[in-house]
């Protein structure tokens, strides 16, 4: 697709990332561009999007990167570069398939808890860590955190303390008996292989000590997926209904008890807002894309890249781009180096993550929008790819308590709000 994007030259500042990127890119160019245009078909029965999965998470091993080195893992959660690394590597996954980017993101998101220094539960690593590493199988971690009364009062952590969570865990003996339902987390549909569920253990109680963190095998007795939901874009990753009844699992599979599950949570909230790199890979390609386009399409003799009225846009388009990728790294940046930014769970980190992936996922919205626009009835047109990206980058609004409990956690702590 032409020459190199200028968008992956200004940031290849280490050979560890110029690496990565060249491993990824390589897999997008030859496993999935080539194929994506079928995913949306492929929603259901995954028979194409399954091998381009495994080839990243197996074949490529990119599903060991959360896993601490001694337990066979590359060690990123226990890194100065976790978020940072985490860009390189969704911006280029989404550049190819948002969908898969999400996919792969979650994959490693409910390890968050436990393999993550400070905070790193050797007991679990221990328990869990082989399902990722010994295998030859993609494997499917979830968050479940949304249930039917509402997904953004449970992300609304520091307001509401999880008063509204429905899902109860209940100790007996040495077990944890989970009872809920759980709707949307990414990796369902019949596909989950290890749940992290956010539980109360006391219904209705706004303190903290009540939220906890439970891991759950998806094939423990009691455990019901649904079938995945048909949605508007990324066919790559399936969210379903998830039934939890009378799931009994060892009292040791909560991740760190009373307090600290919910203080972690909030880790697990912000270190997800690195999803804004999943609205820009998509924007990236749509720019390669627009570059071809609008150099050999002609209106009245000329390109159309040189007539005023859709350069402008164009430069629009790609400062959009540049802005993101600037927040989204700066985010990074605080997020790798608390020693000086403080803690990922302080609401100060927290309204900038979701400041962030607020302000880049309108943003890479509207640059597809425009670049549609450009493209006249070709941005319409889903060979070209661009009304795919469109619809996935619409998806990245909404998941993470949607756009307005990221307005309400960014004015809650610049404004001092004490009613949001
Ligand atoms: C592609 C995708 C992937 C997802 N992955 C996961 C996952 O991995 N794990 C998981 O648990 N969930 C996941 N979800 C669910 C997602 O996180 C929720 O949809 C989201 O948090 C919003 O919750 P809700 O849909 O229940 O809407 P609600 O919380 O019911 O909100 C409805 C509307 O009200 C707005 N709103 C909410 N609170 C307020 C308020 N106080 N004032 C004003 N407006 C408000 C919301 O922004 C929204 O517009 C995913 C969803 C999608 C689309």
């Amino acid at each position: 697709m032409g020459k190199e994007s200028p968008f992956s030259k200004n940031m290849t500042s280490s050979p560890a990332e110029t690496y990565i990127r060249r491993i990824i890119r390589d897999w997008a160019d030859t496993v999935v561009i080539p194929m994506r245009r079928h995913y949306d078909e492929d929603w259901h029965e995954h028979r194409l999007i399954e091998p381009a999965f495994k080839a990243l998470m197996v074949d490529l091993g990119f599903q060991k990167a959360m896993i601490p080195a001694e337990f066979g893992g590359w060690n990123f959660g226990n890194t100065d570069y976790l978020a940072t690394a985490s860009a390189w590597m969704f911006e280029e996954v989404a550049r190819a398939d948002s969908g898969i980017a999400l996919a792969f993101g979650v994959c490693y998101w409910p390890m968050i808890m436990v393999a993550v220094k400070p905070h790193i539960n050797r007991r679990l690593c221990a328990e869990f860590a082989p399902m990722f590493v010994d295998t030859d199988k993609p494997v499917y971690g979830v968050v479940a955190m949304t249930e039917p009364q509402g997904g953004s009062d449970i992300e609304n952590l520091d307001l509401l303390h999880g008063q509204t969570i429905k899902t109860t865990a209940r100790l007996d003996g040495d077990e944890w008996v989970v009872n809920g339902h759980k709707l949307w987390p990414t990796n369902t549909g019949g596909l989950a292989d290890l749940f992290g569920v956010v539980c109360t253990t006391k219904p209705g109680s706004d303190d903290d000590e009540d939220v906890a963190y439970i891991y759950v095998p998806a094939d423990t007795p009691g455990v019901t997926q649904g079938n995945a939901y048909e949605k508007a874009g990324m066919a790559a990753d399936k969210n379903g209904d998830v039934w939890f009844e009378d799931v009994r699992v060892p009292s040791w599979y909560r991740a760190h008890g009373p307090g600290l599950d919910a203080l972690y949570l909030k880790e697990v909230l912000t270190l997800g807002m690195m999803s804004a790199t999943f609205s820009i890979g998509p924007v990236m390609n749509v720019y390669e894309i627009l570059r071809d386009f609008c150099s050999q399409k002609t209106l009245n003799g000329k390109p159309l890249k040189e007539h005023d009225a859709i350069a402008a846009e164009l430069s629009e388009i790609v400062a959009g781009i540049e802005v993101s990728r600037a927040a989204t790294y700066r985010l990074a940046m605080m997020l790798d180096r608390q020693d000086k930014y403080g803690p990922r769970w302080s609401p100060e980190i927290l309204a900038k993550a979701r400041s962030t992936k607020m302000f880049v996922a309108d943003k890479c919205l509207e640059g597809c929008e425009k670049a549609m626009e450009i493209m006249g009835a070709y941005g319409a047109d889903r060979d070209w790819d661009v009304e795919k990206h469109w619809r996935d980058i619409k998806m990245g609004q909404l998941y993470e308590g949607g756009k307005q409990l990221a307005q309400m956690d960014t004015a809650r702590y610049y404004f001092d709000c004490e009613t949001l």
